[in-house]
């Protein structure tokens, strides 16, 4: 039997950590998913891994449910949205865990959004270089980039291998480019300073190819709403890379 309150295509499931709704189908995970962590079990800590206090019959055990550690409830006291494990309420974390969590609310309640909405862009799709203006948006799961003008294809993020962002005042090319992300190639990702990002670019592999295409976006007459676009588009790409590192 299925709660009224379950949308179609999801389950709720119930762990030590707390109740989550998930996909019914693991292929549908959002890309920004991230799996719960291994407890640390029990007799391996003796006291708080914050603050050092043994734990006993007063001092009580606490695993924080982003990271896994154990800690005093003083050390692992605040509950924070958890969205990334699919966690329906918010769930106890750690203090550094808490941080990270509520920063990813941002992403969450604003920059998530903003993917959706879509912006505009001048695209060019692999070397050819014929520019063509199109709407360009993640789709309602996460899992998608939806282009759209006179023609639509899709990139499906999974097969994403690395995005690159242009900055202004740059010409795309070999040098002029600076990397902010290169997914799977490097665990550095700079913040890209104050240059504001004119224009992605993005290597993947369509499905049932093992060649790698790729897609170019530059800002287009709407430069307010592109540069948003991208610069959320620059945050999915970091919780990108860390769903896949883990
Ligand atoms: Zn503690
Ligand atoms: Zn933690």
């Amino acid at each position: 039997k299925k709660m009224s309150s379950v949308p179609d295509g999801k389950k709720l499931v119930r762990s030590p950590s707390g109740l989550r709704m998930v996909p019914e189908n693991g292929a549908f995970n959002s890309p920004f998913a991230l799996d719960e962590p291994q407890w640390v079990p029990d007799k391996e800590c003796p006291r708080c891994m914050q603050c050092d206090a043994k734990f006993d019959f007063l001092t009580r055990k606490h695993h924080c449910r982003r990271c896994g550690k154990c800690f005093c409830d003083k050390c692992c006291s605040r509950k924070v949205s958890l969205p990334r494990m699919c966690f329906v309420d918010p769930v106890r974390q750690c203090a550094e865990c808490s941080l990270v969590s509520q920063k990813e609310m941002e992403f969450y309640d604003k920059q998530l959004k903003v993917l959706m909405n879509g912006g505009t862009f001048l695209v060019s799709l692999g070397t050819l270089g014929k520019l063509e203006t199109m709407v360009c948006r993640l789709s309602n799961n996460h899992r998608y980039l939806f282009l759209d003008g006179e023609s639509h294809f899709e990139v499906e993020l999974s097969r994403i291998s690395s995005i690159q962002m242009l900055t202004e005042g740059f010409t795309p090319g070999e040098k002029d480019i600076h990397t902010y992300t290169s997914l799977l190639e490097s665990q550095y990702i700079s913040e890209g300073g104050n240059s504001r990002a004119a224009g992605m670019m993005l290597q993947y592999k369509s499905v049932g190819s093992q060649e790698l295409q790729q897609l170019r976006v530059e800002v287009a007459d709407d430069k307010k709403t592109a540069s948003m676009w991208l610069a959320a588009m620059h945050k999915a790409a970091k919780l990108l890379y860390e769903s896949r590192d883990q």
